[in-house]
């Protein structure tokens, strides 16, 4: 589904990312772990077409995507839920989801049913449910967190990028944020999943690379990871 090879990016002269690797096959769920500043969100962001990759290849079912438009890989059925609740504050909550739909109704996705899909997003997400016709804006930042990943859900995607979905939410809400991605993996969504709580990631993907200074130091199926001692000691708070 999405293969990462060799992807060196950055910011200007400032080189983030060496030559990293990953691997995200259909119907999983992969995590990409590692500290503050190792280069997570840089990866999100060249695989979405947010910054260019220096060097590397980036194919999304067989087709290159590194170099496109972000607007362009979004069309080809990557979703990209942002770190930071990048929602649209003065639009309500349902025009937010029917925006992240949008692909759909130009014919640039497959149209499939967008009225079936909100009403399963919404169930999905029972908060934003209560809150459809709610200002964006006027959310709570998990519940916007929330309505990030749901529009990203909205475009029926091939694939799923989650950036930090559980970023400054009260443990409740990461539960439930937990939980969700969860059910959009037994829906079958393939995911690449960005996340600080490692364990909690671990425990819902099936494969797992750790990032540092912008390398993969390891890799492996989440399970393995989770009782590897290395991985433990630095992201697993020790034990
Ligand atoms: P965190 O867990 O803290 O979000 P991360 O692994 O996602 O960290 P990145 O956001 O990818 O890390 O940042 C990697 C490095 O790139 C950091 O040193 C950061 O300061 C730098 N960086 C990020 N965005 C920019 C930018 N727009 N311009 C310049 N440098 C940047």
């Amino acid at each position: 589904m999405l293969t990462i090879k060799n992807l060196s990016a950055g910011y200007g002269k400032v080189q983030v990312l060496h030559g990293i690797g990953i691997e995200v096959p259909k119907g999983q769920v992969v995590t990409l772990i590692g500290s503050n500043g190792a280069g997570k969100t840089t990866t999100m962001r060249a695989v979405s077409g947010m910054i260019r990759p220096t060097a590397g290849e980036i194919t999304l079912n067989g087709k290159r995507i590194d170099g496109l438009e972000s607007y362009t890989i979004a069309r080809l059925g990557l979703a990209h839920s942002p770190e930071g609740r990048r929602v649209f504050a003065t639009m309500s909550v349902v025009d937010n989801l029917r925006l992240g739909a949008f692909p759909r109704y130009t014919g640039a996705r497959p149209k499939g049913d967008v009225d079936a899909d909100l009403e399963k997003a919404m169930e999905l997400f029972p908060r934003l449910k209560e809150r459809r016709t709610q200002l964006a804006g006027t959310l709570s930042g998990g519940e916007q967190q929330m309505l990030a990943m749901a529009r990203a859900v909205m475009l029926n995607p091939e694939l799923v990028l989650l950036d930090e979905p559980s970023m400054g939410l009260a443990p409740i809400l990461v539960d439930e944020v937990f939980k969700i991605i969860g059910r959009l993996k037994e829906q079958g969504v393939t995911m690449l999943l960005v996340e600080q709580f490692a364990a909690a990631a671990l425990a819902v993907a099936d494969y797992g690379y750790v990032l540092e200074n912008g390398r993969i130091s390891v890799h492996g199926p989440a399970a393995k990871l989770r009782d590897d001692p290395a991985v433990k000691a630095a992201y697993l708070g020790g034990g």
